[in-house]
């Protein structure tokens, strides 16, 4: 693996202590970060690397989307036969007509698209959540390989459900792919993996335990949608006397490996619940907003403690569009203008990383010693001074909008100049609208 020498642009380190630094330098050996620091200090002990210019330009760790699906890619321009009027609507509509129509080479498609995608916009590393109720044996390692393909970090699940009738399906390609990670477990693996639950209203009592189960055996995390609409309460509290939180407690589901998505309708309850035991919580704000189902109260959940990372739920591969819906949301639902904007850039810039590294055991999304080099450089020359004491507000009002010229994980460079390296992305591009016309056809039929 080649070492880097990414030179000449302002370095933005993240992390607990942000350093902004101009004429900076960062130097990449054996996919890590060796040191971050001024770029005339850095060359000479850097000689012999290969030499990223990033003159003009912001060098800072690539971004992380905390929740996405990247099998939805095809849902973009689908027309609906009938217009969904609320959350289950939309599910019953849209999702899962799509997710059942998926094939294993739709699924191929699809997830290389999204990934390209998530290299054009400095995305290098994605938690994702799988569904596909009729392709489910074998779908994580389709996944799998358009990782590696394309060369983006993911963590991989799939939703087990029992909407159709398939989650022991469901949870045995989650076993199956956890143990064949295990059986190759290289620490500086790019692929990691949990278990996957859609959401408590689509799981009964038998589903739940024996994921819940498979995954404490494991040490791993359960990934799941939780309260993204008030049907999901309704639904448990119907069936099962009990709100999704309280549910997944008395399960024994709920922990800090437990990787709640939304949780748009929680109570004090649910919220004390959650911090207590140390649960990550994603925020989705551009999908709640899309879907209609309310704003998650996220001064509460801050306030109690409890990580809140940032995800697009598969609305963007930008991870800047929902940075900037969740400080206008949450500024606009409180009706303060001058708040939200240190919280929304901690969710994307901080808490994805702590997630993150949680989640791959090693350190992603802050450059210094050690660290997976997954850099991003981007186009950006401020037009007013940027310091580590302004570095927010450049970031939502600049950086949110300038243009991603070279992407870096691992190591390894997967776009430079804008252009995509080692791929032919034309052609992906060609097969997934051929791929995904194909799929609207057969889902117009069903
Ligand atoms: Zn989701």
């Amino acid at each position: 693996m080649a070492d880097w020498l990414i030179r000449n642009g302002t370095v933005v380190t993240l992390g607990a202590r942000n350093r902004v630094i101009g004429d900076g330098a960062v130097w990449i050996r054996d996919g890590s970060v060796e040191a971050v620091g001024k770029a005339r200090t850095l060359a000479t002990r850097a000689r012999g690397a290969q030499v990223l210019d990033a003159s003009g330009g912001v060098i800072m760790p690539g971004f992380i989307n905390a929740h996405t699906h990247l099998y939805s890619a095809f849902a973009r321009g689908l027309a609906l036969k009938r217009v969904p009027r609320d959350f289950m609507g939309i599910l019953k509509e849209l999702w899962w007509p799509l997710d059942r129509a998926l094939t294993a080479e739709d699924l191929r498609a699809s997830a290389q698209v999204a990934l390209l995608d998530c290299i054009r916009n400095g995305t290098t590393t994605v938690i994702d959540h799988h569904e596909g109720q009729n392709s489910q044996p074998g779908s994580l390692d389709i996944l799998e390989k358009a990782l590696r393909r394309t060369g983006v970090r993911g963590c991989l699940c799939l939703g087990v459900s029992d909407r159709d009738g398939k989650g022991a399906e469901g949870l045995q390609e989650n076993i199956r792919f956890v143990e064949k990670l295990r059986r190759r477990r290289r620490s500086d693996d790019l692929v990691v993996a949990m278990f996957g639950l859609h959401a408590l209203f689509t799981v009964n009592k038998r589903t739940l335990e024996s994921v819940v189960a498979a995954a404490n055996e494991r040490d791993l995390g359960i990934h799941l949608h939780v309260a993204e609409d008030k049907v999901d309460q309704e639904i448990n509290r119907r069936r099962h006397g009990m709100s999704v939180v309280q549910r997944l407690h008395k399960a024994g589901g709920l922990n800090a490996r437990t990787y709640a998505i939304h949780c748009v309708k929680v109570s004090a309850g649910d919220i004390k619940l959650l911090a207590d035991a140390g649960a990550c919580v994603v925020h989705n704000p551009q999908s709640n907003m899309n879907n209609a189902v309310g704003v998650t109260p996220l001064a509460r959940l801050l306030d109690a403690g409890i990580t809140v990372g940032l995800g697009t739920d598969g609305m963007t591969a930008d991870m800047r569009d929902d940075v900037r819906a969740c400080h206008l949301l949450h500024k606009h639902t409180a009706g303060d203008p001058s708040g939200f904007m240190a919280e929304s850039c901690r969710l994307l810039l901080q808490n994805n990383s702590q997630v993150a590294s949680r989640v791959f055991g090693r350190t992603v999304g802050v450059l210094r010693k050690g660290a997976c080099a997954d850099v991003i450089v981007l186009s950006y020359d401020p037009p007013t001074p940027m310091t580590t004491a302004n570095f927010d507000s450049h970031f939502l009002f600049g950086l949110c909008g300038a243009p991603v010229s070279a992407t870096m994980v691992q190591g390894r460079l997967l776009m430079r100049d804008g252009t995509i390296e080692g791929l032919n992305e034309p052609r992906v591009r060609a097969e997934a609208r051929r791929r995904a016309g194909s799929l609207w056809r057969r889902m117009g039929k069903s």
